[in-house]
Parts: structure tokens; C-alpha cells; sequence
């Protein structure tokens, strides 16, 4: 059929008008290359030749839909009176009003439709026939017109123009076909890429090959990665090409607001919004600010993460003054500044949008709006435009104008850019019409998918049915029959609901096996790719360097031969990287795999040259390269998702300390005063931070209040002693004043001795009447140390470096040193420092070891029994870091470690 149209028109004048029509103006074009230049002839689809001919555009499908809706509330069918105000009853009327317009059928929904509706009111209008009289010859080919419409009009063509020549759409092959199955769509589009490659390496040019979908919108996205993957040059058509980002983004907002200004649906349009540069840490913001409902509560909740960051900053430089974290928290909050000037405008426009309205203010909303969030909102525009005559119905929902534009925002087209020439046809089945290659691959063919079931219409029944069949018959005919070579394929599972999918029957009829089974068989024969090995057994049969290498391994396994491996090397940079760390650590000595080995530490980072907080040097004991870590490289720890129902730890032991403050500097009084004082401060402090943190639940929040004033209570009681005044509160060493702070706190680090020196806040002083001291450290959490110690195994440092700090600091003796957990969490235990002066020889030595290997640049992944569990550095580390450690020689550092980890 082709070649009857190529040769009718290599035997017509370059330099005579003449029309080419076909299903679309890229077919055309393709018919007269490559052929010399040509004048006046037109390259036209039908739909263009029907414009041309009458002057006049039709209504878009959205503008029809609009029209017909306006109609249905100003003259309601009898029959379809309850349903016609629905905008789904419009949308199916639309479709079903075309088809029987078109075949000239009767319609149970009889309305006066307004001039220039559809093809059909074009096609009865009047022709510039003056123009058909002047072409020298007509060309039409692969066009199915088959409506009494279609066929009045080109009969008239055929009689003005007698020089023609019609070519109904037919296969043009007898195909040889084969069959392939995949695992999923995925590694599907993995194998159609290798029979693409095997086509091209027998001399089949790309543009002769054609991948043809059914559902491109389920294949799409898996094509484009494995077209990038073989490094195939592919052309998109436009039923192929990915929709526009922006249509999407823009019905993710028009949900949020249907959804009650719905975080969840705000985040999803801050992801699809690409253009737009949005941080990706937003989203995690808006999870974990649980935002919900009004703009008021929007403001409030995200205003209150602000808090809350603040919050933990302020306990964490309590705590552990050196944590990464508070970086982390400080750069979330200059994101948050962020997100609420973006965000909160956006939130407010759509406030009010749950109050139905015309639709010609909710035209202008979204509008508006689109202009607000979007780069390019023309493409909007034009779509808002076709929807004008709506504008004076009133009372309408958002549910409603939802409804009616997802259809349209989520399908905007992309027009494809450059030329098909040099590339792989990839496009519906409709781009088979008046097309021929050597090599067509038909994917997707399971069952309920290729073909799909063929539903009767709600309206008109099953008049079309027949029509519709034959219709879908005709499609993969004539798909099969454009190319000279078929490979039909299907998955054998549906990626997206993980449900085993089973071959169409139109593949079993393809496959021509004798038996189901087989045919089955041989098709899963002819892939080879598992989901447990995405790569062929033979290297040969690769489609890009990875299953290559993958392929490689499968042999390597086989036969171990030294050297041939070697290629991976040169595969990546980051590859030959990871693999020659592998090997380092796998070496019996301390490599510089194994953490910071053999390189010294700057000067500056020695103990003995700046101060250490307490909980960063308990870190050495754990682990030394966790120490390294942490307090040099300062790799922030994961952020774990709380729950909704408690506090944030961090929040409680913040709201602990600040009640525990203000009761001390209240001054001394006797246990009655002092209880009646600390339910006076609980209260202030949580009214407080209330306001500040805005809690999502009150009722959750007040709850842990009252519990932990409670359990402070119950420890204030068990530890009074009327000798004992507390005298100081958050006395801090060299830390930020931007907490409160006890008014003797010095912004110098504490001195230890021996040029060692501190900083950190003590919680807790009290003073007896001989002026000896007792320091007290309060915890809010699970205990783990025992009940007297001396440094315990390296990892309770805090009371004996604040009972040295003290003393340097106040002159005065330390008797006790000890730490309350003071909650039902440590079940109100308390840990003392037994024999003051022997934990201090202790940890001299202690630090001693760790200047030494600091000096030595010795910091090894050395963990403790079960160290790596609760590390946040596995993902540097690897996992097996602790069986490694233990198979290393013992080292100097490593033994003096080790004794770390022996003092009682
Ligand atoms: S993961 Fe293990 S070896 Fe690595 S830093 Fe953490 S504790 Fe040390």
C-alpha cells in the first residue's frame, strides 16, 4: 500500500498543487521524503483538511463538555433529571453525543447544540470547493471514514479532484512474529531495548524499528530509562511523551484544597513542581510539622517546628554542645523561614474555596492561582479558556470543577521536538496507520490490557458495540501488519499492584504454540532476565555497561579466575573507589579503610588544645572513629520520625531542665514551699510552650506535662535532705547565653587539670553548711550505668568531669557526684561516682590514651560489643564493621581503648 501511494505520487509534477491527507500531518510528510522540492502541496490530517475547507475550528472536547453542561442546567432532560446537574452525567454525554452524531443515531438526550460544535457541523457547512478544484491530485491513505459525514465529503473530494487515489488502512504484512515475556514492565522494556540492539546489529536502521503501546502511560516512563539506558536514539510521538509536570502540579493544589488544605497533597505538588527549584527538605518539613486544615493552623504548626528546632538546639548544646545536629536544626530552620513565604500565600488563596461559587469566579481563582504557582501558566490559560461558557452557572463545588479538569491537567501534551528520522518510533497503535517498518515490538499484550475490555455506552447501549470491536481488531491488525518482523511481549507481573498477570489471547493466537503451556514457555524462553538477576547469562547480550558487569559476575562465579574481574575498575570511578576499600578492609592489617589510620589529627582537634563536652568524649570509648566522626567530620545523626502521641525527648528534657532551673533560682526552701514552687513553674513553663510550640494534640501534650511534673514531684521528694541547699542551676562553661543560664556561668571552658578542659552545662549544685559541694546531672531517659561506679567502661564521663570542673571553678570540695534519673522512664534511679579521687587518676589516663592516638592519627572503626547497633554511621562504615574490627591485630590505641573499656 505504501509503495501504490509513493509511486502515485512520484508520478505527480513537483510544481502542481496537490493534497496528501492522512491520520496526522507527521504521516503526510513522511510519504514525500525523500523527495526534491515540491510546490504547493498539502500535507494535511483530517481534521486539518476539515478546517481548511470550511474556515472554522470545532470546539475542543473540554469546551463541548462545558457547553453541554451549561445546556443541561438550563433545559434538564426529563428522562435524566436527577443526574444531569453531575458533571460526570456531561462528561459521558459528550462522548456518547459525538459518536451518534457522527453514525447518525438516535440520542436518548436530545439538546440544541450552538454552530460549530463538533466535526459533524463542520462537515455540513459550506466547502471552499474552489480550492479542491484547483489541486492537480488527491491523495488519501490510511484513514478509516466510515460515517455517512466522513464518506458525503469524500466522495465530493473524489469528484473535484480526479486525479486520486484512496487507500483504505490494511495490514501490509504477513508478519514473522515472535514472543517474549519479562518479569515485570520494567525489565520488559530492558528486553524490547536488546531486540532493538540485536535488529540494529543485522543492518535494521532505527528508523525502521517501532515500539507501538497500547497503555503508554504504563510505559512510558520504563521505555524512556531503558532507551537511555542501550543509549537507543528514541522518538517520543506525542501519545508516548510524558504529560506536562505542570498540568499535574496544579491539580495536586486544586486537591489540597478540596482535601481540606491537605499537607499530604501540597507536598506531592512541591514534588511535581519542579521548575519551581523547591527544596526537597520541604516536604519533609511539612511531614514533620503535621500541618492540617486552616491557615491558621498551618501558620501555627509550622511557626511551632520553628519552636521546637529551637528547642532542641538549646538542649542539645546543653547536652552535647558539639553535635552535628545543631547545624542540621539550624539550617532546617532557615528552610522553614523559607517554606512558610512560599507556602502560606499559597495556603491563603485556596482558604476559602471549600464555599461553592460560579464558575466564573472559580475560572479566575485558578487562574490566579496558576499564575502564583506555576513557571509557564499560559498552557493553563488556554485549557481555562475553553471552559468560558460556563462562567454564569452558579453554585458550584470544588469537588465539581476537580472532576471535571483532572482529566485535562493530568494528560497536558507535550508537542515532541526534532525529527523521527534516525530514531526508534515509540508511539500508540494509531501511529501504525500509513506507516511500514522492518521491525514493530507490541508490548503490554496480557490479559484485560492488550486489548481491553470493550465496554457498551452508558447512553447508547451496545449499538456501538460492534463498532467499537471492530475498530480495536482493526488497530492491531493493522499494528502487526506495518512491520515485516513482530515481537509480541508481555509481563508477567503488573509492577505497580504486584499481581501475576497472565498473555492476552491475541498474544496465545500470535505465539501459533500448539498448547497454553507452551506458548508460555517459549516466550519466557526468549527473555532472559530474572527479578533476582536483571542482567542476560551472556556478557554478550548486554545493553549497557551495568548488565555487563552483572552478566560478568554470573560467569566470574563459575570460573574464578584472577584478573578478570579487572574491567570493573574502569567501569566507575565511584565502583573502583568502593571496591578498593573492600579490599583494604579486608587486609589483616589497620588500612586506611578502617577509619582514620596512619593520618595525624590537626593540632587544633587534641584534648589538650580545645575543649571536649563530656558526651562527645564518652563517644571514644564506644567507638574511636565514631568519636573521629562526630566531633571532627561532624556527620549529623538521622532524624527519626517521632510519634505523634509523645513528646519529642528532646522537647521533655528541655522542658525538665527549665523547670527544674527556675525552682533553684527561686532559692532555698523547705520541701512543702518547694513543691507548691515546682507546680507553679511546671505550669508557667508549659504555658509557654504552648503558645511557642502550638502542639498538634493539646490534650496529648498537657498529658505528658502532667506526668512529668508528677515525676518530678516524686524525685524532688526522695532526694531532699535538709542539710543541703541547691545552690546553682545551668551553670554552663564557654556555651551559647542564648538559654537561660545561672547568672555565675562563665563563657570560658571549664579547666580539668593537667591542660585538659571542658565545656557544658551542669544541672544541678547544692551546698552544705560546711560549704562542701554535691553535683547532680538530671536525665530524663532509660538508665544503663550502674549504681556506683567510677568512669563505667568510658561511658559515664559527665560526673567526674563536672565534679573536677566544680571544684576548679567554686574552690570548694566535691563529696558526691551523681546522676538522677529522675523519670519513671529510669525508674528514679540515681548513679554515683564512688572514690572522687581514684575515677580522677582514671581519667587522666583515659585522656592521656586518647591525645596519644590523636597525635598518632589513629582513630580505627574500633566498636564495642554491640557499638555499631545503635550507630548512626553504619551507612559509612558498612555492616560488617564489627566482625572486621575483630579480626585486625591488636594496636596500641586498640589496647588503650580496651582498657577504656575495662575501668569499673
Ligand atoms: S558503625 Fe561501628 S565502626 Fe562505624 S563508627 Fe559506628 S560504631 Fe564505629
Amino acid at each position: 500500500m505504501m509503495q501504490r501511494a509513493r509511486d502515485f505520487l512520484n508520478r505527480q509534477a513537483a510544481h502542481r498543487p496537490l493534497l496528501i491527507v492522512s491520520p496526522s500531518r507527521a504521516i503526510s510528510e513522511e510519504l514525500t521524503r525523500p523527495r526534491e522540492a515540491t510546490f504547493g502541496w498539502y500535507r494535511l490530517s483530517w481534521q486539518q483538511l476539515v478546517e481548511r475547507l470550511t474556515r472554522k475550528r470545532p470546539l475542543s472536547r473540554l469546551a463541548r463538555w462545558a457547553t453541554l453542561q451549561k445546556l443541561l442546567r438550563l433545559q434538564p432532560p426529563d428522562r435524566f433529571a436527577e443526574v444531569s446537574r453531575y458533571p460526570g452525567f456531561s462528561l459521558c454525554l459528550e462522548r456518547s453525543l459525538h459518536q451518534a452524531r457522527l453514525y447518525e443515531l438516535e440520542h436518548p438526550v436530545g439538546l440544541e447544540l450552538p454552530p460549530d460544535y463538533d466535526e459533524v457541523d463542520l462537515l455540513q457547512a459550506e466547502w471552499d470547493e474552489e480550492w479542491l478544484r484547483g489541486m492537480g491530485a488527491l491523495l488519501v491513505v490510511g484513514l478509516s471514514l466510515d460515517s455517512p459525514h466522513q464518506q458525503r465529503l469524500l466522495n465530493r473530494l473524489r469528484e473535484l479532484i480526479p486525479n486520486h487515489l484512496v487507500l483504505q488502512p490494511e495490514p501490509l504484512h504477513r508478519p514473522k512474529v515472535e514472543t517474549l515475556s519479562a518479569p515485570d514492565e520494567a525489565l520488559e522494556c530492558q528486553e524490547i531495548a536488546r531486540q532493538l540492539l540485536r535488529a540494529a546489529e543485522r543492518g535494521t536502521r532505527w528508523e525502521e524499528m517501532a515500539v507501538l503501546l497500547r497503555q503508554p502511560e504504563v510505559y512510558r516512563a520504563s521505555l524512556q530509562s531503558a532507551m537511555r539506558r542501550a543509549r537507543i536514539p528514541a522518538f517520543f510521538a506525542e501519545s508516548a511523551q510524558s504529560p506536562n509536570p505542570q498540568g499535574r502540579a496544579l491539580l495536586s493544589l486544586l486537591e489540597c484544597a478540596r482535601e481540606n488544605l491537605s499537607a499530604l497533597r501540597f507536598a506531592e505538588y512541591l514534588s511535581l513542581a519542579r521548575q519551581l527549584k523547591t527544596p526537597y527538605r520541604w516536604e519533609e518539613l511539612l511531614g514533620a510539622a503535621w500541618v492540617i486544615r486552616t491557615p491558621e493552623r498551618w501558620r501555627q504548626r509550622l511557626q511551632g517546628l520553628g519552636q521546637e528546632r529551637r528547642q532542641q538546639i538549646a538542649q542539645l548544646q546543653r547536652d552535647e554542645p558539639e553535635s552535628p545536629k545543631i547545624l542540621y536544626y539550624q539550617d532546617e530552620l532557615e528552610q522553614l523561614r523559607q517554606l512558610e513565604g512560599f507556602a502560606l500565600p499559597l495556603i491563603e488563596r485556596m482558604a476559602g474555596w471549600q464555599r461553592s461559587r460560579s464558575w466564573g469566579e472559580w475560572l479566575s481563582e485558578i487562574l490566579a492561582l496558576a499564575h502564583q504557582c506555576l513557571v509557564d501558566p499560559e498552557v493553563i490559560e488556554e485549557k481555562l479558556e475553553e471552559l468560558q461558557p460556563l462562567r454564569d452557572i452558579p453554585d458550584v463545588p470544588l469537588s465539581e470543577v476537580v472532576t471535571v479538569l483532572a482529566p485535562e491537567l493530568s494528560q497536558l501534551t507535550v508537542p515532541p521536538k526534532g525529527h523521527r528520522y534516525g530514531k526508534v518510533l515509540i508511539g500508540s497503535l494509531q501511529e501504525a496507520r500509513g506507516r511500514e517498518f522492518e521491525l514493530v515490538i507490541l508490548p503490554g499484550m496480557a490479559e484485560r490490557r492488550f486489548p481491553p475490555p470493550i465496554q457498551p455506552d452508558p447512553l447508547l447501549g451496545d449499538v456501538l458495540l460492534q463498532r467499537q470491536l471492530a475498530e480495536e481488531r482493526l488497530a492491531i491488525d493493522l499494528a502487526l501488519g506495518c512491520g515485516r518482523r513482530v515481537c509480541a511481549s508481555y509481563p508477567r507481573q503488573d509492577q505497580q499492584n504486584g499481581r501475576p498477570l497472565l498473555p492476552s489471547a491475541t498474544f496465545l493466537e500470535l505465539s501459533g504454540a500448539p498448547t497454553y503451556q507452551q506458548s508460555i514457555q517459549a516466550a519466557a524462553a526468549n527473555g532472559c532476565l530474572t527479578p533476582a538477576w536483571p542482567a542476560p547469562p551472556d556478557p554478550a547480550q548486554a545493553v549497557d555497561r551495568e548488565e555487563h558487569a552483572l552478566s560478568w559476575f554470573l560467569r566470574l562465579r563459575a570460573e574464578a579466575r584472577a584478573g578478570s574481574a579487572h574491567f570493573l575498575l574502569r567501569l566507575s570511578p565511584f565502583l573502583a573507589q568502593a571496591m578498593r576499600s573492600r579490599m583494604r578492609m579486608e587486609r589483616t592489617g589497620w588500612t586506611r579503610a578502617d577509619g582514620r589510620v596512619s593520618q595525624p589529627c590537626p593540632e587544633s582537634s587534641w584534648p589538650n588544645r580545645r575543649p571536649f563536652s563530656p558526651s562527645t568524649l564518652q563517644k571514644f570509648a564506644v567507638c574511636p572513629y565514631q568519636f573521629w566522626l562526630y566531633s571532627a567530620y561532624r556527620l549529623g545523626p538521622r532524624d527519626r520520625p517521632r510519634e505523634l502521641e509523645e513528646m519529642d525527648p528532646l522537647t521533655r528534657g528541655n522542658f525538665v531542665h527549665a523547670v527544674h532551673a527556675r525552682l533553684v533560682w527561686r532559692g532555698p526552701a523547705d520541701l512543702d514551699t518547694q513543691l507548691s514552687s515546682l507546680r507553679e513553674e511546671s505550669a508557667q513553663v508549659a504555658r509557654e510552650y504552648a503558645e511557642l510550640l502550638c502542639p498538634l494534640v493539646p490534650r496529648i501534650f498537657q498529658d505528658e506535662v502532667n506526668q512529668l511534673t508528677h515525676e518530678m514531684e516524686q524525685w524532688l521528694r526522695a532526694t531532699y535532705e535538709p542539710g543541703w541547699q541547691a545552690r546553682y542551676a545551668e551553670l554552663a562553661f564557654q556555651l551559647s547565653d542564648d538559654l537561660e543560664r545561672d547568672p555565675a556561668s562563665r563563657p570560658q571552658p571549664a579547666d580539668l587539670g593537667h591542660g585538659y578542659r571542658m565545656r557544658g552545662s551542669i544541672d544541678r549544685i547544692e551546698i552544705n553548711g560546711q560549704g562542701q559541694l554535691k553535683v547532680v546531672d538530671l536525665k530524663t531517659g532509660r538508665n544503663k550505668i550502674p549504681q556506683v561506679y567510677r568512669l563505667a567502661r568510658g561511658e559515664a564521663l559527665q560526673p567526674v568531669l563536672y565534679a573536677l570542673a566544680v571544684e576548679q571553678a567554686l574552690d570548694a570540695p566535691v563529696v558526691e557526684s551523681r546522676l538522677d534519673f529522675m523519670t519513671l522512664r529510669g525508674n528514679f534511679s540515681q548513679s554515683r561516682l564512688s572514690e572522687i579521687g581514684e575515677a580522677r587518676a582514671l581519667l587522666y589516663e583515659a585522656l592521656g590514651a586518647l591525645q596519644q592516638s590523636m597525635q598518632a592519627g589513629h582513630l580505627p572503626a574500633y566498636p564495642k560489643v554491640d557499638g555499631c547497633r545503635y550507630c548512626d554511621y553504619r551507612g559509612v562504615c558498612g555492616p560488617e564493621a564489627q566482625s572486621r574490627a575483630r579480626r585486625k591485630p591488636p594496636s596500641t590505641v586498640t589496647q588503650a581503648v580496651d582498657r577504656w573499656r575495662e575501668m569499673p
